[in-house]
């Protein structure tokens, strides 16, 4: 019997999440590397950041995903490149073989080479950042009301700097001024009048993807909230004590978190393709990389700019959708069709959350555009209805609906004491 075709994808996120499921119904071999053993939803992050979701709440095993599918293996191990002529990929754990493979990879944070804002910044990627913001914010609230005597250096730790008005920028500030409010109530001793919020974008606006009037109604939420929302200003230097800006102001600050940019992860400047500006691998129309014949890239990861100005944005959606025509041009290859689909992003809008009971929904062509307690209702549904499993769409329901009537937010625990120094 002939071996079925092997198709490996690096990357299970949104984009190589869905293609698996969709070649695990076919004859084929499919073979996933992640170089974790879970599928994360990036989009709420910012929540287990904030204390309001756990990480398994967020995160799910790859494994629990293709139980009944025995096609579909893991391989845990980090990709390194991919070597086209000998069509094996590249990993810390050894080579694997393949028919097809699927770049699927994503991106990771870019401080544009500013090495001191990547040294000291905290960046909100991986589930592990994230505990790193929520273990530190905690920790920053713990030694302030331990620093009676010195104000200034209460301040510094009170103060929590945002950089970059994107959906995660706003979200993230939104979420940070809620676990405030939190904190208020328990730590007795502080005077909150010293905590500071800052969301910082070199812009003049926040959310570009937005239209007008809700950009400027998510900066007006935001202030209400408390919030110090300067635009136009850009951030230069940071030394983990001091952020400096581009006119000279410093603000002393322990904590920034950097939501300004992305860019493709490493690996794929060593798999064979050109790529852009952002390190993202250029892919045709069809999703094959230029000049391959086996080598496909989807999502946050491939550059794809035909009919359109920019590439497309770094969303779940294109991770999604690309992956499907994969699927279809794959599935045409192993049958000896190469009259290959093109794939055309079709964009549903955009959401973003701006504390509890806030949000922005732009419009489309199918939805009006939302604000306030009916935008945050259809940014919720959105975010379940998209959580892998019924278990966590649950659980997640459950703990919205409770912090929403109870403003309780349970999950404000430090976890990074190291064993022995408890
Ligand atoms: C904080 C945050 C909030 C966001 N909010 C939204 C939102 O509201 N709406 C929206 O549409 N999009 C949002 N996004 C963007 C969205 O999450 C991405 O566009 C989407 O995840 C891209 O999917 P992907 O499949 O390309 O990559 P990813 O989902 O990033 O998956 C990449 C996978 O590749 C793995 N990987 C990476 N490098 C290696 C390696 N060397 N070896 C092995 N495995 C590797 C990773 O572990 C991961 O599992 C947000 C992103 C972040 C970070």
């Amino acid at each position: 019997m002939a071996e079925k075709p092997r198709i490996v994808i690096v990357g299970a996120g949104f984009g190589g999440m869905k293609l698996a499921e969709l070649l695990a119904k076919e004859d084929v071999s499919v073979t996933i590397i992640d170089r974790h053993n879970f599928t994360l939803f990036q989009p709420l992050l910012y929540q287990v950041s904030t204390s309001m979701l756990s990480t398994d709440e967020i995160a799910y095993p790859i494994r629990a995903a293709f139980r009944k599918y025995p096609n579909v293996e893991l391989f845990m191990a980090k990709a390194q490149g991919v070597d086209q002529e000998r069509k094996v990929v590249l990993t810390n754990h050894g080579e694997v073989p393949y028919d097809y493979v699927v770049l699927a990879a994503g991106a990771t944070t870019n401080f544009f080479g500013m090495k001191n804002l990547e040294e000291h910044c905290f960046a909100m990627k991986s589930l592990q950042e994230a505990l790193h913001i929520r273990n530190h914010v905690l920790h920053m609230f713990e030694r302030a009301e331990k620093h009676q005597d010195d104000e200034e250096m209460r301040r510094r730790m009170l103060t929590f700097v945002i950089v970059g008005g994107g959906p995660t920028g706003i979200e993230e500030a939104g979420a940070i001024v809620e676990l405030i409010g939190i904190q208020k109530k328990e730590l007795h001793n502080l005077d909150f009048s010293e905590v500071s919020v800052k969301l910082i974008e070199a812009t003049p606006h926040v959310l570009p993807m937005m239209a007008e009037n809700l950009r400027e109604y998510a900066v007006n939420v935001l202030k209400k909230k408390g919030v110090d929302v300067m635009l136009s200003t850009q951030v230069v230097d940071y030394d983990g004590d001091n952020l400096k800006l581009k006119d000279g102001t410093v603000i002393p600050t322990r904590t920034v978190i950097w939501a300004a940019g992305v860019k493709a992860v490493p690996f794929i400047a060593n798999c064979g393709g050109e790529v852009d500006r952002a390190g993202r691998i250029i892919v045709e129309e069809n999703l094959l990389a230029k000049g391959s014949d086996s080598l496909f890239a989807i999502g946050d990861c491939a550059s794809f700019c035909h009919g359109t100005e920019r590439p497309l944005p770094t969303v779940a959606p294109v991770a999604t959708q690309g992956a499907e025509v994969a699927y279809r041009n794959i599935m045409k290859k192993i049958r000896g069709d190469e009259n290959l689909e093109s794939f055309h992003y079709v964009d549903h809008g955009a959401m973003a959350t701006i504390g509890r009971g806030e949000a922005v929904v732009n419009k489309t062509s199918l939805n009006p555009q939302l604000t306030g307690f009916i935008a945050w209702c259809a940014w919720m549904f959105v975010h379940l209805a998209r959580l892998t499993s019924t278990h966590t769409k649950l659980t997640v329901a459950i703990k919205w609906g409770w912090n929403l009537l109870s403003g309780i937010r349970l999950g404000r625990i430090i976890t990074n004491i190291k064993l022995g120094e408890e």
